[in-house]
This record gives C-alpha cells, structure tokens and sequence, in this order.
C-alpha cells in the first residue's frame, strides 16, 4: 500500500474509476490509489453502503471519492457512468475494470440469458468503460492506464464457469488488442489475472487469507485483495510505464498446479460445479 502513483506531466492531481469498488477486490484497489494521492470515482451495483464505505476510507486518505451506481446489465447505457465519474473528477487517468460476475452450471444446461448477463457484464461492460475512458485520456493528450481484472479462468477452464471463463479469457484478448491500438496515445492496457481471493465473490468477506489452508496451491493458502491491488497499483506507476498488452497472474502458483494436480486426483468430483 501506498506506492507512488503516476505523476501528471501537468501536475494536476490523478484521478482513477474502479468499477465494481463497493467490496472486495475493487475496494482495496481504491483504498490502494488513495493512499497513493489519487482522487477515485467509485461503482457499485447493489450495495450501496459498502460503496459508502470505500468512498469514506478514500476520503480518510485525503483525496476526493465520487460514487455511482452502475449496472453492466443495462448495456450500453450504463456505461456513461465513466463519463460522469470523470465529468465529476475533473477526468481520468486510470481505469481499473473490476466489476465481475459469475456462473456454477454446466454449459449444457445453461440458459442464454444468463450466459449473456456474466458476458454482459464480465466483458462487454470492459469493453465499453474502456472505450469511454480512453476517448478521454486521448483527448487530455496525457497517456493514461487501463487495467481489466481478469482471472486464472483468463487462462485456464473451470466446470461450471462457461461464460466466465469466455468473458475472462475474451478480455483478455481484448487487453492485448486495446494495448496495440491506444499505444500511440501513451495509454498502456494491461490485465491482473487473480487466483482465489478472499473476497465476497468467494464466499470469504472479512477472512484473513492466512487462516485458510488450501494444499493443492502452491502457496497454501487464497489471496489477500490487497495482494491483487497492490499489483493494480504498481501498473499505474511510472515504474510500470513500458509494460503493455501483459496479464499479471497473481494466484500463490495455482496456475502451475494442472498437470501435477490431475496426477493427484482420485475421484471424479472435479467434474461438478
Ligand atoms: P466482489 O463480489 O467483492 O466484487 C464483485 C463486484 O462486481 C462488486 O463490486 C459488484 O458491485 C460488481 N458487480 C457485480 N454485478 C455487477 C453488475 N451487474 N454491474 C456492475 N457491477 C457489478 O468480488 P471480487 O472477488 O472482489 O471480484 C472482483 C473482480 O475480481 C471480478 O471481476 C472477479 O471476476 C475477479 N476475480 C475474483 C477472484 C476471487 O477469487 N475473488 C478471482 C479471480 C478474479
């Protein structure tokens, strides 16, 4: 906590949305920019009270927080809540796309509808956040920073997870072209592929990491949110300025485990969500 962040060439204050910072993942990243001098516009989708919370921590730092609520469901209206995040901050210079949902069925007995909402709102929502913010890093002419929280499932496949795995591994090759193409625009594009984290989207709001044995990762235990934000930070610091187009897995070595794992499995329950 606490690293530096980018310094404006102009020296006004930076200024950074985090979608999905009501809780989790999105709210240590907000936590993590304040405490680095960086104003931050918050979303939420349900809880606005937890939004409330992230944006008093924010200001505790001393820097401005700005909520909205924001649906990815509702595309692509929703969207132009970036714009008034960044109306209401005075721009933007980061965007950290976090908001995320997910699936624990089998792809065969999936209905459409809500493989197109976890698409919706995993991936397109990305996709047009990211468009909105850039249109306004490129006409500051500052260069500016956007980094999409994928997943391991951006690279690797779980049962159950059909359209999270699609949406993840589809932002992050949307990462990759959108690093190529806003390059000449100073604006990098990277993703933060997390493996499980302690957070509400696993059941472990308010756990301490540390207290729960996982033998089958590396590391032995889930990750701390703040072990992914302070990876998001360091990808909007200076130090982090020839990196582009790169997916950061930060998963305590789960990633590494597949074949050795298959090795050790006995039974046939990896086949159920
Ligand atoms: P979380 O439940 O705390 O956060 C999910 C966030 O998504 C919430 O802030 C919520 O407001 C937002 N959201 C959900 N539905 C939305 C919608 N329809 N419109 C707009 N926002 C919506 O869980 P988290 O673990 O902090 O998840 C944050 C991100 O990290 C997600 O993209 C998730 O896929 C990713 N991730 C989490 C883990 C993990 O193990 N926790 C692992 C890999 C990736």
């Amino acid at each position: 906590m606490g690293t530096p962040l980018p310094e404006d060439r102009r020296g006004a204050p930076l200024r950074a949305v985090v979608t999905g910072s009501d809780s989790g993942i999105g709210k240590a990243v907000a936590v993590a920019f304040a405490s680095g001098g960086v104003d931050v516009g918050i979303t939420f989708h349900e809880d606005a009270d937890g939004a409330a919370h992230t944006a008093e921590q924010v200001r505790d730092l001393g820097v401005k927080a700005a909520v909205r609520r924001l649906d990815l469901g509702d595309l692509p209206t929703a969207a132009a809540v970036v714009d008034e995040l960044a109306e209401e901050l005075g721009g933007i210079d980061v965007l950290v796309n976090c908001a995320g949902t997910g699936t624990a069925t089998k792809a065969v007995d999936m209905d459409f509808d809500t493989w197109r909402h976890v698409l919706s709102v995993d991936l397109d929502g990305a996709f047009l956040c990211s468009q909105r913010a850039a249109k306004h890093m490129i006409a500051a002419g500052k260069g500016g920073r956007i980094i999409n929280i994928t997943s391991v499932h951006e690279h690797a496949p779980r049962v159950g997870a059909a359209p999270y795995c699609a949406a993840k591994a589809g932002l992050g090759a949307l990462t990759k072209v959108l690093a190529l193409e806003l390059a000449e625009h100073d604006i990098t594009v990277n993703s933060v592929a997390p493996g499980e984290i302690s957070t509400p989207m696993t059941g472990q709001e308010d756990v301490d990491p540390r207290t729960q044995p996982r033998p089958g990762v590396p590391l032995g235990r889930p990750g701390h949110a703040k072990e992914v934000a302070a990876v998001v930070a360091f990808l909007a610091t200076p130090s982090a300025g020839y990196v582009t187009g790169a997916s950061f897995v930060v998963d305590g070595g789960m990633l590494l485990m597949g074949p050795q794992a298959s090795g050790m499995l006995t039974d046939s329950n990896w086949r159920e969500p």
